[in-house]
């Protein structure tokens, strides 16, 4: 039996060393193995024949039966190409090359019977199939084709003739050399009997050679299962191991701080959800368990409220707590909120960021050590080594997607017993996707704006339109307002950006030269850019012209308009996250999505999306639609590896209820993993956690 992960790729038939390097380089396949999991992305039924006259230009493939008509040559020198006139007897369409045009007129003869198979297009009301395939009818058996694998290759491969028809070729060889037995079966029996799975063997077969497509269905329902169940089974297990290891802080009471808080300082009643949540806090950390909690609410829902109140639990019990924020302007703000919310009361809240210095810093310091900094706010510069607590009991992370998994486990390991954690995201995470990425945090979801808040109005403008535009926005200072004008962040040329931005803040301050202007980005200092911010809160400023540094949580109440220019380059999330830094305040608030003429399929769904709703979840879930898991904001730092082939997130979140609670059975059955009929499944799970060290490590 060949050992399909040890044995390289360039020993099977037909690559050799050149493929082998290019296979390695652009899909990471190395083994017979790897080759055996690149799965195809469609499949072509080539069982079934079309007529002429049933065919429009919308089809993705077509198989007719017919003959050639006659040849001819149209064009001169490189604008050559021959049409080969074909038919079955419903109608006549035009095969076209535009290459070996003397090989394939020499090649096939008019009047005999071919299969002609390829992409139907529409060309000035005829219809054409460019470069397709042809085989003479006597020697294709349809009823043996079945569906045909389609691989995604690279520009490069294509340049190794590797392109999917080779690699298809490639799994035949691959399947030639294979024996019925060659593959280890990765899920139990009794998994594979109670759930009426496919054998792996059989599945592996199936997805890239489907018998028909109610096999290809089983085949990649098996695979799917078993990709979903054992990221479930990670997350649950290591959850488990992580109850096991430590024991949570008990914070037994509410006492004086809180309550001082709740009836003398707090200006306005809690929404429903706010008390909500902070009750499932409140559980969560009395209960001898450690918090790990996940607090989504949209942009403005109120989480910084919620938040300190958590932190006054953590100071009722004798314990210090710590916020982070991504950003220095961030933190300072939550500083100065907290420091505002908390006026009166005998708790000391002090700040930390990277330009906090000297005398001042070495005070902070050495306060926390002795406990008497009861809350302290920063950036990343509080988990540095030299931040030490005397009793840390809760940490917050404010906007969790900027934060890396070493920079969580470092928060840990600031006292003895680890601190509860409370994360906070303005991007909604959809459900499923937190039950991958986030397994092991419990979720609690703000669904309630506080009251009063009227909802953003948000249209969609092109470019050329800017005089109305500019006309609206002096209307709205007029009134008393300031604006936000974003331009986006272009990552392969900074100086690209820059000019971006000044070209822009030049043409407004030539629109409104009656009014101040500010101007904020990332390669500013970070004194000068929060001068300028300043400025703008202060009013003194009545535009502010920004890139994407004001994206999280900068609080201007005042500012009702946010226009967003080239639109078409931000993300669903993203734009939502900056449409949110307007209407915060009482007044009616606009956000403007202004885009070139020209838009993408995907361009318009987004900018649709954005006008139709301002529900962030909804939002979340269109993006994760739009864009797949591995590009969402935050996955790719999250130092979580997506590795789903089969599986996605997007689409198969009932699948992943599922097989949860089929591995949380598994898991309460056999918590040790040491039933005999488990035995495949502990090893299976040994072998991918090998794999992926990082695998759901997350908090
Ligand atoms: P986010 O969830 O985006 O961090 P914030 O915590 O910044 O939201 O809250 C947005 C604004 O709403 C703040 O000015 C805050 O003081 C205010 N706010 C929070 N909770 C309430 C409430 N229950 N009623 C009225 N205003 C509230
Ligand atoms: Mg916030």
């Amino acid at each position: 039996m060949i050992d399909l992960s040890t044995r390289d790729i360039k020993f099977l038939q037909g690559v050799g060393p050149q493929r082998a390097a290019v296979l390695n380089k652009e899909l990471g396949i190395c083994s017979f193995k790897n080759l055996l999991y690149y799965f195809p992305y469609k499949y072509v039924d080539r069982s079934r024949l079309y007529l002429i006259r049933e065919i429009d230009g919308n089809m993705p493939y077509i198989q007719l039966r017919g003959r050639i008509l006659s040849f001819e040559t149209f064009g001169e020198g490189r604008q050559r190409r021959l049409v080969g006139h074909f038919t079955d007897g419903t109608g006549v369409i035009d095969l076209v090359w535009f290459q070996g045009l003397k090989y394939i007129e020499g090649k096939y003869k008019a009047n005999e019977e071919y299969i002609v198979f390829g992409k139907p297009t529409v060309f000035s009301g005829r219809i054409n199939v460019a470069h397709p395939d042809i085989d003479p009818a006597a020697d294709l058996k349809l009823s043996e084709m079945g569906l045909e694998p389609y691989y995604n290759t690279t520009e490069k491969m294509k340049r190794h003739s590797l392109n999917s028809h080779a690699v298809q070729k490639l799994m035949k060889n691959l399947f030639a050399l294979l024996k019925e037995d060659a593959f280890d079966e990765t899920l139990s029996p009794s998994l594979v009997a109670a759930y009426h799975l496919m054998p792996l063997t059989d599945a592996l077969h199936n997805i890239h050679f489907p018998r028909n497509p109610e096999f290809l269905r089983k085949a990649r329902y098996r695979l799917k299962f078993e990709e979903l169940f054992y990221v479930q089974l990670n997350i649950l297990r290591y959850t488990k191991e992580r109850r096991n290891k430590f024991r949570g802080l008990v914070f037994g009471r509410v006492g004086e701080i809180f309550n001082t808080f709740y009836s003398k300082n707090l200006p306005f009643e809690l929404t429903g959800a706010q008390k909500r949540v902070i009750k499932e806090m409140r559980q969560d950390m009395r209960s001898g368990r450690q918090m790990n909690r996940l607090l989504q609410g949209d942009v403005g829902s109120g989480k910084t409220l919620v938040a300190l109140m958590t932190m006054l639990i953590a100071l009722d019990n004798g314990y210090q707590a710590c916020m982070m924020a991504p950003t220095e302007i961030l933190a300072t703000q939550h500083y100065e909120t907290i420091t505002r919310f908390l006026a009166g009361m005998d708790v000391r809240v002090e700040l930390l960021t990277g330009s906090i210095k000297g005398k001042r810093r070495e005070t902070v310091l050495r306060d926390l050590l002795t406990g008497d900094v009861h809350i302290l706010i920063g950036t990343h510069a509080v988990i540095e080594d030299t931040v030490g607590f005397s009793s840390l009991g809760l940490v917050v992370i404010d906007e969790q997607h900027r934060f890396g998994v070493a920079q969580r486990a470092k928060l840990w390991a600031k006292n003895v017993s680890p601190p509860h954690v409370l994360v906070m995201t303005a991007t909604p995470i959809p459900r499923t996707l937190a039950m991958t990425l986030y397994g092991d945090l419990d979720v609690s979801v703000i669904d309630e704006l506080p009251p009063g808040r009227k909802p953003i109005q948000t249209v969609h403008q092109f470019d050329n339109r800017r005089a109305s535009m500019y006309a609206f926005m002096r209307k709205q200072i007029q009134e008393g307002r300031q604006v936000y004008v974003v331009y986006p962040l272009i990552q392969e040329s900074e100086k690209m950006d820059i000019k971006n931005l000044e070209d822009g803040y030049l043409h407004i301050c030539e629109a409104f030269p009656e009014y101040k202007v500010s101007k904020v980005h990332g390669k500013m200092k970070p004194v000068e850019k929060d001068e300028e911010m300043q400025r703008f809160l202060r009013n003194e400023t009545q535009i502010m012209v920004a890139t994407t540094v004001i994206e999280v949580g900068v609080n201007v109440p005042n500012a009702s308009v946010m226009v967003i220019e080239n639109a078409e380059r931000f993300g669903l999330s993203q734009l939502h996250q900056l449409r949110g830094r307007v209407g915060r305040g009482a007044d009616q608030s606009y956000c403007i999505l202004v885009t070139g003429y020209k838009l993408t399929e995907d361009t318009r769904k987004r900018i649709e999306i954005m006008v139709q709703t301002n529900d962030g979840f909804e939002i979340a879930e269109a993006d994760l639609k739009l864009r797949g898991p591995g590009d969402l904001e935050g996955t790719q730092q999250s130092g979580v590896a997506f590795d789903l082939k089969v599986a996605d997130i997007a689409k198969d979140g009932q699948l992943l209820q599922y097989v949860r609670d089929i591995a949380e059975r598994l898991l309460d059955s056999d918590p040790n993993g040491e039933r005999p009929e488990n035995a495949i499944v502990w090893r299976q799970l040994r072998e991918l956690r090998k794999k992926n060290v990082n695998w759901s490590v997350i908090s």
